[in-house]
């Protein structure tokens, strides 16, 4: 069992009612959280990542089968997930910063960087590799996240790392339109679709509603940041399993599947090439 897993169980513990996310009749898997019939547990495969992760998950986050903070758990095998309070600041998490083994980023939009923090838009030359990189990330609506960064002061002394897309609130005021993604052209190999994946603005996600134009699903940008930091296998892994993990979502809703229909069997040749 993972940790969003085992963080899934002990919040769903702490309701006293059932959390009724849309879709709340289907018969979901405990495992994956998606409709029984549409279950990806037995395809589900980790990487062999040199990173790690942290999540920081907003109150009932981790209770929504919509959540993709799970699948970077599913794909990396060092992630650490945590419920934020806004009262008790984590010690777990600032254990896990602390420790030496670890060189510890927060995952956020650069512009909201306080005066002292650093901000890195690519690997930092001098990141020391004997360290392993941690992200932090807070997975939250883009509102509770923002709140989240306000209310934690042991995040504002972290290094930031940021990717474009999440500057993609200068492009909307700019008036800038973000590349489309084509989802009806299947690429030649996985490694085409990959570069094409990594330098598009635009989200695959269409499970909740983005508040924002754009807006990345949390496990998109954990493969972003892969990416920045060399681990290129592991961010194909991850964006693969997303289009998996969106695919079988959309299929257990009445709603149009708007997600890549040949997400399984290029997921399936990346695993089995790897
Ligand atoms: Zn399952």
């Amino acid at each position: 069992m993972h940790a969003v897993q085992r963080l899934f169980l002990y919040r769903q513990s702490l309701s006293t009612t059932e959390f009724r996310a849309r879709g709340y009749k289907i018969i979901r898997c405990e495992v994956c959280r998606l409709g029984v019939d549409n279950c990806i547990c037995n395809l589900r495969q980790q990487a062999n990542s040199h990173c790690a992760f942290a999540l920081l998950m907003y109150d009932n986050e981790v209770l929504k089968p919509s959540n993709t903070g799970r699948l970077i758990a599913d794909v990396i095998p060092d992630t650490h997930a945590f419920l934020w309070h806004r009262t008790e600041p984590n010690t777990e998490l600032q254990q896990l910063i602390a420790d030496p083994n670890y060189q510890a980023f927060l995952i956020f939009p650069g512009e909201y960087a306080h005066a002292e923090q650093q901000v890195y838009e690519r690997k930092p030359v001098d990141f020391d590799n004997s360290k392993i990189p941690l992200f932090i990330l807070i997975d939250a609506t883009w509102r509770q996240a923002k709140k989240i960064f306000r209310k934690s002061d042991y995040l504002a002394k972290l290094p930031i790392v940021t990717i474009p897309a999440l500057e993609q609130t200068k492009l909307e005021n700019s008036k800038v339109k973000a590349p489309e993604y084509k989802e009806s052209v299947e690429p030649q190999n996985t490694d085409d679709r990959h570069s094409e994946l990594i330098y598009n603005f635009d989200s695959r996600y269409q499970m909740r509603k983005a508040e924002k134009e754009g807006q990345l699903a949390t496990a998109e940008v954990a493969a972003k940041v892969l990416d920045m930091f060399g681990d290129s296998d592991s961010a194909m892994h991850l964006d693969l399993w997303f289009d998996v993990f969106s695919y079988r979502y959309q299929q257990s809703k009445s709603q149009k599947n708007q997600a890549n229909s040949g997400a399984i069997n290029l997921y399936k040749k990346f695993i089995a090439k790897s």
